[in-house]
């Protein structure tokens, strides 16, 4: 039998509760209310600009001015703002009741709303790496002088974000593997789990024994997920934060 959107808020709390390690894993879908479309969508990023064109490593060595003109429009996702649910999942770990969260975003949008142990998968547009010297840079500086120069080596800089080619960062590999292991309670949200290799976080977390929270305006973990709330991200966080302190 169907539980109702109430039923599972109430369940999900109650999982919350009990459980010693939660941990939140989360994607495009909770930006989405922050007016940044999924990059994937219909309307979204790498339907006007073709992936293997702009969106990889080898691209961007090959002709570095071509793909900032994906870039440029790429950055301006920094100065989106959270939502009620990025909010909620932040005092959630003010309140002790929430460890960390892996995101696959690089909006930094759950840092803006306060969250501080955050996993970025996927890297952040917030800074710059230059490709020959590694050195790193905050995109602010060169906010006003896209494509940014390395100040070294004089080269066009990377957003330090995870291209389609490349590695996931060691350092997010590595505490993402702890978190695995730790995580008694995975709240599993805006994320279709279709990207290659986060989705298998979910999947590992299930596997040896932790519960799996989904909340998703059209889930897709309903073998997988002990608790399913059907909904968009901001209203659902909302009412979970609502339940747990109740
Ligand atoms: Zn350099």
């Amino acid at each position: 039998m169907r539980e109702s959107r109430e039923d599972s808020i109430l369940n999900a709390a109650m999982l919350i509760h009990e459980a010693s390690n939660v941990y939140a894993f989360t994607g495009a879908g909770v930006s989405v209310e922050s007016g940044i479309p999924d990059f994937r969508s219909a309307s979204g990023l790498w339907s006007r600009f073709d992936p293997m064109e702009y969106g990889t490593l080898g691209a961007f060595r090959r002709d570095p001015e071509k793909v900032w003109r994906m870039l440029q429009e790429l950055v301006e996702i920094v100065d989106a703002e959270p939502n009620a649910g990025h909010r909620a999942m932040a005092r959630m770990e003010e309140a002790g009741l929430l460890s960390g969260i892996i995101t696959q975003n690089i909006d930094g949008l759950h840092q803006k709303a306060g969250s501080r142990n955050v996993i970025e998968f996927h890297g952040t547009v917030f800074r710059l790496v230059c490709l020959d010297c590694n050195r790193k840079f905050p995109l602010d500086r060169f906010a006003d002088s896209l494509p940014p120069l390395c100040p070294y080596c004089n080269t066009i800089m990377k957003p330090d974000v995870v291209f389609f080619d490349e590695a996931i960062p060691p350092d997010a590999l590595r505490q993402v593997e702890q978190i695995v292991r730790r995580a008694d309670v995975l709240i599993v949200a805006g994320t279709s789990c279709n990207v290659m290799p986060a989705a298998l976080i979910p999947l590992e977390v299930h596997e040896i024994g932790g519960r799996i929270v989904e909340i998703n305006p059209e889930p897709v973990l309903k073998d997988m997920a002990e608790v399913t709330i059907a909904g968009p991200f901001a209203s659902s966080m909302q009412q979970l934060v609502k339940a747990l302190s109740s």
